[in-house]
């Protein structure tokens, strides 16, 4: 995620922290300083905040450990101030791998919060008394009993069957196993979504923004991976080759092209962006529209397509799976267009275009078959 910053790393795992986690760790150090009226106070109030996100890094920590042991690469875990995400390569494919690995966040805030309440009971803390942020600038055993009661709330509120959090994946294993995926995330993706509309209007109402932000996070996480689910499903099996634009029906230039001369081609052709190869085919690098575009502003600086050309660019074998490389690249890259590289040579691109096609391909060969 953009803004987040590398600071340690565990089970081959990267620990991140968004930029935007420093402003609610500011927040409660004044809260405390306000609250006490010395600095230490506020000191004290930052370290309960920091002691909590350890918490959520041990839940998202359960996730992914379990997730690797499933076979699923686990890059990265972020911590942002509404919470942590860890980041799995590619989804689960079985629906009982979905739930286990859901299940695990949860499961770890149910064993820490006894552990919590066992120090805090014998540090002689009143259990009883209600959980509060500030309880720290009481005693180290008040500061304990809080975390624990953060910990059965952070099991129980990921419980909840709000797709794509915890509870949601939890249901949409379960529906999985008797409706297919599909099926199984568009029935949890409406019930995610009416859970974020409530939470919504709940934090609004009662002055709660943060929750009112996880459930933004919710409604259209819940949209965004149905959809993902849907194109998975539709490009099973296909590979780049089936669906990429072939070398000769890709038009390519060269770095001495001049400006006018690929400008041409955007203004008077269908090809919206261009790979740009040497003598022998090999691919250099690419020219988009877009930049062509923004260019013809000022050609007079852009003499040929060296001055302009990509060439830190990301490419793909005819090769691979269209799902898991060939839509995933796209989409991080934010690129409509992939030049398809084999042995350092270019045959041929992958658009946008060409993946939305890959649905009729797939109608296709059921009537072949
Ligand atoms: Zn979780």
């Amino acid at each position: 995620m953009g803004g987040s910053f590398k600071i340690s790393r565990a089970f081959g795992i990267e620990i991140k922290v968004h930029w935007t986690f420093f402003l609610l760790l500011i927040f409660f150090a004044f809260l405390g300083f306000q609250e006490s009226g010395n600095v230490l106070g506020g000191v004290i109030t930052a370290t309960v905040v920091v002691a909590l996100f350890v918490c959520v890094l041990l839940h998202e920590f359960g996730h992914a450990l379990v997730a690797q042991r499933l076979g699923i690469e686990v890059p990265d875990i972020t911590l942002l101030p509404i919470g942590g995400l860890a980041r799995l390569k590619n989804l689960p494919e079985k629906p009982w791998d979905e739930v286990k690995i859901a299940i695990a966040g949860p499961l770890v805030n149910i064993v820490l919060a006894p552990v919590f309440f066992i120090l805090a009971y014998l540090l002689g803390a009143n259990l009883l008394a209600p959980p509060d942020l500030l309880s720290g600038l009481e005693s180290l055993g008040q500061v304990l009993a809080y975390l624990g009661y953060i910990n059965i709330a952070l099991a129980l509120f990921n419980l909840l069957p709000a797709f794509p959090m915890d509870g949601g994946r939890v249901l949409r294993g379960l529906l999985a196993t008797r409706f297919g995926v599909v099926r199984a995330t568009d029935i949890s993706s409406s019930v995610g979504q009416f859970f974020a509309i409530a939470f919504f209007l709940f934090g609004l109402l009662s002055g709660q923004i943060i929750l009112a932000l996880i459930a933004v996070f919710i409604f259209f996480g819940a949209s965004g991976e149905a959809q993902m689910v849907r194109q998975r499903e539709l490009m099973r099996g296909l590979s780049v080759s089936d669906v990429m634009g072939t070398k000769p029906r890709t038009e390519t230039v060269t770095p001495y092209h001049n400006f006018g001369q690929v400008l041409d081609s955007v203004l008077h052709g269908y090809q919206e962006d261009f790979p740009v190869v040497d003598e022998g085919g090999n691919l250099l690098g690419i020219v988009t529209r877009n930049e062509i575009l923004a260019a013809a502003h000022s050609p007079d600086r852009y003499a040929t397509v060296r001055d302009l050309m990509k060439t830190e660019v990301p490419t793909i074998s005819p090769d691979a799976d269209l799902f898991t490389d060939g839509y995933r690249i796209l989409q991080e890259s934010g690129l409509r267009a992939l030049p398809v590289v084999q042995n350092g040579e270019l045959v041929g691109m992958l658009t946008t275009d060409d993946v939305g096609q890959a649905s009729l391909l797939r109608d296709l060969r059921k009537q072949q078959y």
